[in-house]
């Protein structure tokens, strides 16, 4: 099936930090693959800014060289590399100083869309923002994109709203959470809100607990020195993490749009309990052989930064009372896997008996590999012998049922900018969203910082450490396979 492309409207993008690594290996072949596609009009263009001194023919090669490496199968597609190339230009430009500044308000045009990408470190989100503003560059209409991390805590984080707001309205900042960008992210959402069969049962009568995993296999190296100050909790929870919470327990929003959808998000982080820290359990990768250690790979030796956390939620409100939500993400784990389940509640009263009477509905919606959703129920084992049952997966991968191509489908950054460019903030988060986030994590962090809490050592290519199991033995339930 050929997915339907509608075209944006006309624009230019200043990709601040458009020489940086996430530029080369995200942004710019992303760009491109809309612009293969049809969706980036041929009178739209991407202008790079950073401060190396390089003309527009040395952003193009750039560009080519990031295609080629990074961009996958349309990497041959040599002729519209070259139209697509012609679409580019370069300004070379210090986000705290002066110089560049009036070149690039030459380059940019009015009548189109103007939107910013701040692809650099958030220190200089504010002087982006001012400079813009200065320089007249930016208009009311104009949209500016702000990587993630955004802040390392709640006051980190409102001062970054404060600087931004003093130039930007909410409706023209776009903080990107590039889970929000997947495929089977929104999905969540079309399932949930676009059958009738799920609805009635997501709720605390039907629900018996829901899992949240996010697992890697690689480690920290090449990021340590960023990571170690960051930690999983910062880098994936309060962020990544919490957004797929929110979207599989938030209330269903009056209207698909984007102010219903992240206020309903919101009602979720404030509806969160504190977390006992009991309840949670922080580990950090150890040495396996010739493969090193996560204080190695961090060039730490004496770092307590957790590589790995695990922990049990609840939620304040009526339809989760009682329900936990499990959370796990780590590095170094057994398979680079991502997956919500949503696992039902035993039958009230079963006419099987013994172990034909322990059967459970599971929904489990995979993130990563081969996104899609397997929904567990429960049918006769075929052949003679009685009624023995079995669980088995009425198994949907999207790129098989759907029947795409190869990377066919937009990746999470090709997406998200398209949205930027037509003015749909749903799947972004809004600044109080982020501060919400922050102000359940904070207490979290600062308790460990309090008690130097040491992280659990566990094995590399294992499910983390065993305190991560004993959180769910103790409730009688357990985690389910990492399955690559
Ligand atoms: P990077 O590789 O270090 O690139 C930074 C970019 O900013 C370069 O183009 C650099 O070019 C430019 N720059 C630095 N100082 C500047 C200044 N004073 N004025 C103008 N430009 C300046 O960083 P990155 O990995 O691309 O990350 C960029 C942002 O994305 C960060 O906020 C990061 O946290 C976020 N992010 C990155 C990833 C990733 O996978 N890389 C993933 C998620 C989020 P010059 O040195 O030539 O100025």
């Amino acid at each position: 099936m050929v997915s339907r492309v509608i075209p944006v409207d006309a624009f230019d993008l200043v990709i601040f930090g458009g020489t940086g690594d996430l530029a080369r290996r995200k942004i710019l072949p992303g760009l491109f693959r809309r612009f293969l596609s049809g969706q980036m009009t041929e009178d739209s263009r991407i202008i790079g800014a950073a401060r190396s001194d390089m003309d527009a023919d040395g952003f193009r090669q750039l560009v080519r060289d990031a295609i080629a490496e990074f961009g996958g199968a349309e990497s041959k597609e040599a002729e519209a590399i070259d139209k697509f190339a012609a679409r580019l230009d370069y300004v070379s430009i210090d986000a705290k100083g002066e110089g560049g500044w009036s070149d690039l308000a030459g380059k940019v045009r009015d009548g189109v869309v103007k939107a910013f990408y701040f692809s650099v470190a958030p220190s200089l989100f504010g002087d982006l923002a001012e400079r813009l503003h200065l320089h007249h560059i930016a208009d009311a209409e104009s949209r500016i994109v702000v990587e993630k991390p955004f802040g390392r805590d709640l006051e980190s984080a409102r001062a970054l709203n404060q600087s931004l707001a003093e130039h930007f309205q909410e409706s023209q900042i776009y903080r990107i959470d590039h889970y929000l960008g997947k495929e089977t992210v929104q999905n969540l959402m079309a399932i949930r809100f676009g059958n009738v069969l799920f609805e009635p049962l997501w709720n605390n009568h039907y629900v018996d607990h829901i899992q949240i995993t996010v697992a890697e296999t690689v480690g920290v190296g090449g990021r340590g020195s960023y990571y170690d100050k960051a930690g999983a909790m910062r880098d994936m929870v309060q962020n990544h993490l919490m957004q797929l919470l929110c979207l599989i327990a938030m209330e269903p929003p009056n209207k698909f749009e984007a102010d219903e959808v992240r206020t309903e998000k919101l009602k979720v982080i404030r509806a969160l309990q504190p977390v006992d820290h009991h309840h949670i359990v922080r580990g950090q990768y150890d040495k396996d052989g010739d493969e090193p250690s996560y204080r190695e790979d961090a060039e730490n030796p004496r770092s307590f930064t957790e590589s790995f956390v695990a922990m049990k939620v609840g939620i304040d409100n009526w339809r989760w009372a009682g329900v936990p939500f499990y959370m796990r993400t780590g590095k170094k784990l057994k398979s680079r896997a991502s997956e919500i389940a949503v696992v039902f509640k035993d039958l009230g009263h079963s006419i099987f008996e013994g172990d034909e009477a322990r059967h459970r509905n599971i929904l489990a919606i995979r993130l990563q590999p081969n996104e899609g959703i397997d929904l567990q129920v429960t049918i006769k084992e075929p052949g003679p012998g009685g009624m023995r049952l079995i669980d088995v997966p009425l198994d949907m991968t999207f790129s098989e049922a759907l029947q795409l191509e190869a990377d066919e489908a937009p990746d999470a950054y090709e997406r998200l900018i398209m949205d930027v460019i037509r003015g749909n903030q749903t799947l972004f988060m809004r600044g109080d969203e982020v501060e919400a986030a922050w102000a359940w994590t904070d207490p979290i962090i600062n308790g460990w910082e309090a008690r130097n809490d040491v992280p659990k050592l566990y094995d590399q290519g294992s499910a983390g450490p065993d305190d991560a199991l004993m959180l769910m033995h103790r409730d009688g339930r357990r985690w389910r396979d990492i399955k690559g």
